[in-house]
């Protein structure tokens, strides 16, 4: 693989591989856009790209793929290359060996757990970014949902990212850059990650097989990035049981989405919040397309009522209960969804 193998990010592609072949990278970098836009894929072929042991590859700015190190970075086994995320992050945490019996178990409890990246990894993490490299190449730090540290974690970066050692380079991943601190934000070469296009969403999904019900309307539904096209699918397959008539869902089928919701409460939020983000753009839609002005008001209330129902979810509202309730509020309204 190589930058080449991710669609849609041409321009952010063009100016990393002009950094690796200038050899001259600042010290910290921030991807920000939109999740599922290849933000975190795009920063491991980066460092691909820079620790290449294939001087053709070397001089486009681009990887081989195939050289001890390429692989080494795909396998996640690059001594010098490190990905912060909350799976690094529970990782960390649990206390199990990771060879002993229910280890898998716990670690995804702790996964399910994680809402922030913490202090206690940001200090492993520099303390990482100041020893000796292992190779001769670069040394990449990436810290992915940079937007989840608080003020310690984020204190506790800041100068590191400020003056790296030679040959070393941060790479902050965010989908929220207006939420973090302006301390970090000042210290970092921004760079943009685009939405995707409908084109290139239906190209992504068709190449990695990924298996879609509804692959035109879920490209519609995506907001532009595959995790909202695959969550999408999953909102559309699971409101196919309320059987939408031309101008809404048959009686029983606000009940029957929800029945259809899982069991665990995590699932079942995830699922409802798929649900509503489909709905939510529906409506939009049909908001953003009425003459009529009576129409665009019950629109704009409805909608309304749903940034009510999102911001529900969070607390301790039953999801089954929002879906339901949802639904039934766009009884009547003509809003089309399939
Ligand atoms: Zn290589």
């Amino acid at each position: 693989m190589s930058f080449d193998a991710i669609l849609g990010q041409s321009k952010a592609q063009d100016y990393l591989k002009k950094l690796v072949r200038s050899g001259q990278v600042p010290g910290a970098l921030l991807f920000y856009g939109p999740d599922g836009v290849g933000k975190a894929k795009t920063a491991l072929e980066f460092a691909k790209a820079l620790n290449c042991q294939d001087p053709l590859a070397r001089q486009t700015g681009d990887s081989c793929g195939v050289c001890a190190s390429c692989k080494a970075i795909s396998q996640a086994m690059h001594p010098d290359v490190t990905f912060v995320d909350f799976m690094y992050q529970a990782r960390l945490e649990v206390k199990k060996d990771f060879s002993s019996k229910g280890y898998q178990e716990e670690l995804e409890k702790e996964i399910a757990k994680q809402q922030h990246i913490n202090v206690d990894t940001i200090r492993e993490v520099t303390a990482k970014s100041q020893q000796k490299a292992a190779g001769p190449g670069w040394k990449v730090l990436i810290i992915d949902q940079a937007q989840t540290m608080q003020g310690a974690a984020a204190n506790a970066l800041l100068k590191f990212i400020e003056e790296p050692p030679q040959k070393t380079v941060w790479i902050l991943i965010t989908n929220k850059r207006t939420t973090m601190l302006k301390t970090i934000l000042s210290r970092c070469q921004p760079l943009a990650f685009a939405p995707l296009s409908f084109e290139t969403i239906g190209q992504i999904l068709m190449q990695t097989g990924a298996e879609t019900q509804y692959p035109d309307l879920c490209a519609k539904y995506s907001g532009g990035s595959i995790s909202g096209a695959l969550k999408a699918d999953q909102a559309l397959t699971l409101l196919s049981v309320a059987e939408f008539g031309p101008t809404g869902v048959n009686a029983q089928g606000p009940s029957a989405v929800a029945a259809e919701l899982s069991r665990t409460l995590v699932s079942a939020r995830q699922e409802a919040a798929a649900i509503l983000d489909v709905l939510f753009m529906a409506l939009h839609r049909a908001w953003k397309e009425t003459d009529n002005e009576t129409t665009r008001r019950t629109y704009q209330n409805t909608l309304e009522q749903f940034e009510n129902y999102k911001r529900s979810l969070s607390r301790n509202v039953s999801p089954a209960l929002l879906v339901e309730t949802a639904l039934m509020s766009l009884d009547g309204l003509n809003v089309p969804i399939f």
